[in-house]
Order: C-alpha cells, then sequence, then structure tokens
C-alpha cells in the first residue's frame, strides 16, 4: 500500500509530527524498530503504584511546544525536584558538602564565577540560536571548548571545576570537549541570568508519567503505527520514496520523515538525498549515557535536610528525587566507559555505593532498582546530542532542514537535545509537509 507519509522512529518527535500529519488528513504511517514507542521516554510501575521515568523525564517553563503538547493531550504539568525543599551535595574525592560555595572553593573564587557568568550570559546574547553559522567570530567561537573560554576570561581552577561538575551532572560531556558556540547557543534559546537555569530548563514534569505523553499520541494513531519494524534502507525520489525493513518488506510513500536519533540513523543506508543534507546529518554525534534508578519506601535523604540534588564526581554525575522516594541518577559520557568496563554483577552495588556516601547507609536498602544503559541501545546509541569543538560548523547551517520529499526532525534536530526539541522538531516538520501538501 503505497501511504502519504511514512515516518521512521516512534520518539517523541515522530509521535508528534505523525499525529499532526494525521490531524491535517494524511495518511501516515509510523515505523518504529522497538517493540514499544516512546523511544528515550520509557517508563515502568513499581508494585506500589509509583511510576518510574527510566529516560526522559523533566521539562522547563520555556519549552513551550513540550507544554502546549500536555495541555493539549490533557495530561498535567508539576513542579519538578526543582521545588523540592532541601540543600544540594557536591561529592569529590577529597569531600562530600551540602554548604555554599562549593568546598573546594577559596578566597575570589565565588566573586570570579559571578564574573564569568555574567560574561558567558552576555556572550550568548549575541548568539543567535536558529543561526549559530551567522555570528561574526562563529568559526572561532566554535573551535574554541568552554573549558578554554573560562580560563581565557581568567575563571580559577576552582570555578573551572565547579562548570566541569555541573556539566557532568547533566551528563553533557566535559567542558573540555564541548564547543563554545553550541554551549552559547544552548543558553541563547533558553535565556536566563545564570548558566543553564534549573527552573528554565527542569522545574517540570508530567504528573501521569513522561511517557505518558508520548502513550497518549500512539493511542491518537491506532493503527498507523508498525512496531518491530526496523528500517534499514531508504530511497528518496520526487515521484516515490521506498522503506526497505529488516526481513525483506518495502513500504512507499510521497514523502519521508526520519524522527531517528543521529547514531542509529548512520545505520540506514538512504539514497536519493544529496551528499551535503547526508554529510550534515552524519556528522553529528551523541553524548553516551546511562540512567540508573533506585527506588526507596520514603525520601530518606529529606532526614538530614538534602533535596536528593546532588552533583558528583563518581561514576555518577548527578542524582535528583524525580518523585516520592524515586532516586534518579546519571552517568555522563566521560564515566560511561568505566561503567562499561564494570561486571555487571557490581555495576548497581557499586553505584548504590556512591549514593550512600551521599545521603546515608539507607541507600544500600531500594525497593528496586533499573540501570539503563542508553549509550550502548543499538536504537538510540546515545542520550543527547553533544557538540564537541569545531562540530557547529562541520554540521553547517543544514542542521534540522529538509530536503523534500525527505524531511528531518527529532531533538538532535533542536539546538541541545532533549524532549522540547524532539516535540518542536516533530511538529514543525509535520507544518511544513502538509504545507507543501
Ligand atoms: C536517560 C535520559 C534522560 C533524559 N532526560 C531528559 C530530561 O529530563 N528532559 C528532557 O527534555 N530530555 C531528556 N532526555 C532526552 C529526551 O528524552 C530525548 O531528547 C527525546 O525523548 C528524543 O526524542 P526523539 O523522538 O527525537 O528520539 P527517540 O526518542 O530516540 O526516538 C527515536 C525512535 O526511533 C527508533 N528507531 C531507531 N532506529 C530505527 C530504525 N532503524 N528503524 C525504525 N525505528 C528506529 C527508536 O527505537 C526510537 O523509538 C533524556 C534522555 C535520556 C536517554
Amino acid at each position: 500500500m503505497n501511504h502519504d507519509v511514512i515516518v521512521l522512529g516512534a520518539g517523541l518527535a515522530g509521535l508528534a509530527a505523525a499525529r499532526d500529519l494525521a490531524e491535517g488528513g494524511a495518511d501516515v504511517l509510523v515505523v518504529e524498530a522497538r517493540d514499544r514507542v516512546g523511544g528515550r521516554v520509557e517508563q515502568t510501575r513499581l508494585p506500589d503504584g509509583r511510576l518510574v521515568q527510566l529516560g526522559g523525564e523533566v521539562v522547563g517553563r520555556s519549552h513551550t511546544a513540550y507544554t502546549d503538547l500536555v495541555a493539549e493531550l490533557g495530561l498535567t504539568l508539576v513542579p519538578s525536584y526543582v521545588a523540592e525543599p532541601g540543600d544540594l551535595v557536591r561529592a569529590t574525592p577529597e569531600g562530600v558538602s551540602a554548604a555554599e560555595p562549593p568546598h573546594w572553593y577559596g578566597p575570589g573564587d565565588d566573586t570570579c564565577h559571578q564574573k564569568v557568568t555574567a560574561a558567558f550570559a552576555a556572550l550568548a546574547r549575541t548568539v543567535d540560536p536558529d543561526d549559530p553559522w551567522s555570528h561574526p567570530d562563529a568559526i572561532a567561537l566554535d573551535r574554541q571548548s568552554v573549558g578554554d573560554w573560562l580560563r581565557a576570561e581568567g575563571a580559577t581552577p576552582a570555578v573551572v571545576r565547579l562548570w566541569e561538575i555541573g556539566q557532568l551532572a547533566l551528563a553533557d560531556g566535559s567542558c573540555e570537549r564541548t564547543s563554545l558556540l553550541a554551549s552559547l547557543r544552548k543558553h541563547a534559546a533558553v535565556p536566563g541570568v545564570g548558566h543553564y537555569e534549573y527552573e528554565a530548563w527542569e522545574g517540570l514534569r508530567v504528573a501521569e508519567g513522561s511517557a505518558t505523553v508520548a502513550l497518549r499520541m500512539a493511542d491518537a494513531l491506532d493503527g498507523r503505527i508498525r512496531t518491530g519494524s526496523a528500517a534499514e534502507a531508504v530511497t528518496v525520489s520526487p515521484r516515490r520514496c521506498s522503506v526497505h525493513l529488516a526481513g525483506g518488506e518495502t513500504l512507499t510513500a510521497a514523502a519521508l520523515v526520519s524522527a531517528l536519533p543521529v547514531g542509529p540513523l548512520r545505520s540506514v543506508a538512504v539514497t536519493g538525498v544529496s551528499e551535503d543534507r547526508l554529510a550534515s546529518l552524519h556528522r553529528q554525534r551523541h553524548a553516551l549515557a546511562a540512567k540508573f534508578t533506585a527506588a526507596y519506601d520514603r525520601p530518606f535523604w529529606r532526614d538530614h535536610s538534602l533535596s536528593g540534588l546532588s552533583e558528583c564526581e563518581g561514576v555518577l554525575g548527578s542524582t535528583w528525587p524525580q518523585s516520592e522516594g524515586i532516586l534518579s541518577a546519571l552517568v555522563p559520557p566521560e564515566r560511561f566507559g568505566i561503567l562499561l568496563g564494570t561486571p555487571a554483577h557490581l555495576r548497581e552495588p557499586e553505584l548504590l555505593g556512591e549514593i550512600a556516601r551521599l545521603y546515608g547507609d539507607e541507600a544500600h536498602r531500594p525497593l528496586a532498582t533499573y540501570l539503563r544503559m542508553w549509550g550502548t541501545d543499538p536504537w538510540t546509541r546515545g542520550y543527547v546530542t553533544q557538540w564537541t569543538p569545531g562540530d557547529v560548523m562541520a554540521v553547517g547551517p543544514g542542521h534540522g532542514t529538509h530536503e523534500p520529499p525527505f524531511y528531518v526532525c527529532g531533538s538532535d534536530q533542536w539546538v541541545a537535545g532533549y524532549m522540547e526539541g524532539a516535540v518542536r522538531t516533530g511538529r514543525d516538520t509535520a507544518e511544513e509537509v502538509l504545507r507543501r501538501g
């Protein structure tokens, strides 16, 4: 059967695009490799009924594409961990502290931090997030790492360390391997006074569960999603596009929307698309990360007036409370290899040991734990987009653009990954397909 549009991938981007296409009257089919929808949003339920998020979880107040969609789906946004009372903990090899400033700070470091943060925000105001390539110093800003820029601005080693622990807490790549231009672009997309303001980026969560957003969209697309169907090759032509599935079947449509993460997309043979378009797509890379979740019968960290939020220099980069008694934790790309090299049976006890160092021995007695190795998952191969120095210019202005009848969406096609990027680019793509008829 020939369709109007085939969407590759049933993550938030593919589902958001397909839902709008279907509502716009298109005959759309979504092709999904896994046996479930949602991609990088996934949830499970504890025997006591509490939901556990294994992937994408929180959004910010400025993530309007996502928050609008949540309202349309009749779901509820509630404050995330950012509103949780209590102190943040920082853990380094030499100590664990909940006090401000960080325990490695000396005289003058706090003033220096304020100064470089203000300089960063001011520089970000000169970058257009939709067109960073037009910045007069784009090449130089892209070549420089955030770490080099901080030092050039006079940041002390203690201040660079605070930026680094914050960056790895988000499971982004190290400051030393992140393009300054990419970092400025991300900041410009969601401006704030400070650097990465938690309220603006992470202040909300969906009460019914983050993955419920995907499940609701899939319900509305009943009969139009084929799970367990991996695309191996696509052929694009103005007359008819084809998708060749693992197993030998071929599907056809007038237009194709790729909503695949950049890693798995590199394994799909694409013909009929310009060299430049493909080279740009294939140039993007992902930060490899893992998410660890430990569910407890109660939020025992509150006994010590702690919020559950931490920034760490262990294998874990951070922890935060995802809901009552459930702690999320991320393993950043710089430490993902250490986790991979750890015998499987030692991984969870060692990660719980790191949590116990933060919050006490009760951490060793969870009701359940979940370790999701997103970095090596064949259908994700990453976590969020990573922009190392030089990557913004190398990917170029083709980032997030279409070559009809071949369209591209997904969180990797926005400034910095995130569920906002998936929904925003998915819906924009559907609008573009419908506009072109
Ligand atoms: C651990 C973790 C924590 C995160 N935390 C947050 C957070 O708190 N807030 C936030 O905003 N974002 C977060 N993110 C990022 C966010 O979840 C993603 O950016 C977003 O969900 C990606 O949506 P997508 O549709 O672009 O891609 P995906 O969700 O990756 O969907 C792509 C789909 O394509 C399918 N696929 C792959 N290859 C093929 C193929 N060959 N054929 C057919 N189908 C294929 C995949 O199975 C998948 O279903 C997190 C991500 C992870 C992994």
